[in-house]
């Protein structure tokens, strides 16, 4: 996408050039384009997709709420481009401020999740990018579920309207998406990107609210690094050497850190934005002292210094070792200061209903295979 032009309909697909089966075909109303909504819609004059357009992504309505459009062009709508997720529960905590949507995918019954979280001073909604993950990391149980298929751009970009729908309801907006549900992302760039651009271009969030976390894919983060938006990116570290990171992100071993930290440092010179990395913190395993120096080495090798966010481990099926308590979070995080690395520690939303980092599993057995510790 040029920036030198004026945002047009469907833009958020434009830079992955459409086949005739995509022009003819969308999936859904939510992976449509301007150009194919205008197909369905044609005959009208022109400004009907604009009206369309401006009611789904900039008012995030229903498609039944869109009442500049006639109930028979309603009607065609749906009847030719179906929305993605069907609704199966919806739960609140952090008295209403935390809300989790488990959705199932129109083709089957691919279960996801998206939670929505309400802060003083922001919406944020957590987005799934695949339902399940291929990248089996044994204290998330997402990567205990295993991977069931990649999320189209509609069905990303649906869970975020859907929420803000509802934020809608409470008059607030949504103005930050972190990637950071279920999924790896950037096993799924184009689709992710594309969603980047609808949010982005088409509801108004800026570029410095939209967050990609990875668990380290060097080459989706080369991808990220030539797009043109500078969203953040977040690198799920929680180990600052190989061997011990191996084993709690396996996909270490294909990207071992110095990979990751030169992909990290092309980043950052690009896009000039600083680079976060989370820290899920796990009792005995990657909360000594030993760690936060490694840690803190790592994050210094960047200019400006990574951003450290440390992650109570939060409880799930298939791993039985325990997060760190509060006060060794603390001590872990006074370390990280001491040595002049800013670190933050994350609040826990939305334990209590499966809803907090690394526990969406959308209901999924979790593979229990000899109970891992690590
Ligand atoms: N696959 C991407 C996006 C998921 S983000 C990634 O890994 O970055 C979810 C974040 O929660 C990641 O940082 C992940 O490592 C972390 N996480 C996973 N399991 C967790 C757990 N049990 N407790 C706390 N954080 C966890």
């Amino acid at each position: 996408m040029s920036n030198k032009r004026q945002h047009q309909p469907g833009d958020g697909d434009a830079t992955e050039p459409a086949t005739d089966a995509e022009v003819t075909r969308p999936r859904s109303l939510y992976d449509a384009t301007g150009a194919q909504l205008a197909a369905v819609l044609a005959g009208e004059p022109a400004y009907r997709v604009k009206q369309l357009w401006a009611g789904l992504y900039e008012q995030c309505k229903a498609l039944d709420d869109i009442t500049t459009l006639s109930a028979p062009l309603r009607a065609k709508l749906n009847e030719e481009l179906p929305t993605s997720l069907l609704l199966v529960r919806e739960s609140a905590s952090d008295k209403g401020d935390t809300i989790k949507f488990l959705w199932r995918l129109a083709d089957g019954d691919h279960p996801i999740e998206t939670v929505l979280m309400h802060y003083a001073d922001r919406v944020t909604v957590c987005v799934s990018t695949q339902a399940g993950c291929a990248m089996a990391c044994g204290f998330c149980a997402t990567g205990q579920a295993g991977f069931s298929r990649q999320l189209t751009v509609g069905e990303i970009v649906e869970q975020v309207v859907r929420a803000s729908r509802h934020a809608k309801q409470r008059k607030q907006r949504v103005a930050n998406v972190v990637f950071m549900g279920m999924g790896e992302p950037l096993a799924n760039e184009p689709a992710v990107w594309s969603a980047i651009e609808r949010f982005h271009g088409d509801m108004g969030i800026s570029a410095r609210h939209l967050t990609v976390s990875t668990v380290g894919i060097v080459p989706g983060i080369r991808t990220l690094a030539n797009r043109p938006l500078p969203v953040n990116l977040a690198v799920s570290l929680h180990a600052a050497r190989n061997e011990l990171r191996d084993d709690l992100v396996p996909i270490n071993k294909r990207y071992p850190l110095e990979e990751l930290m030169t992909a990290c440092r092309d980043y950052l010179r690009v896009k000039n934005r600083r680079i976060s990395f989370e820290w899920a913190m796990i009792a005995g395993v990657n909360d000594s002292a030993r760690d936060a120096s490694e840690l803190a080495k790592l994050a210094l090798s960047l200019k400006p210094t990574a951003h450290v966010n440390l992650i109570p481990l939060n409880p799930t099926p298939g791993f039985a070792t325990r997060g760190t308590d509060a006060a060794g979070v603390r001590r872990f995080a006074d370390r990280l200061t001491d040595r002049g690395v800013n670190a933050t520690i994350r609040r826990n939303r939305g334990t209590d209903i499966d809803a907090a980092c690394g526990q969406l599993a959308a209901g999924q057995p979790v593979v229990l295979t000899g109970r891992r510790s690590v």
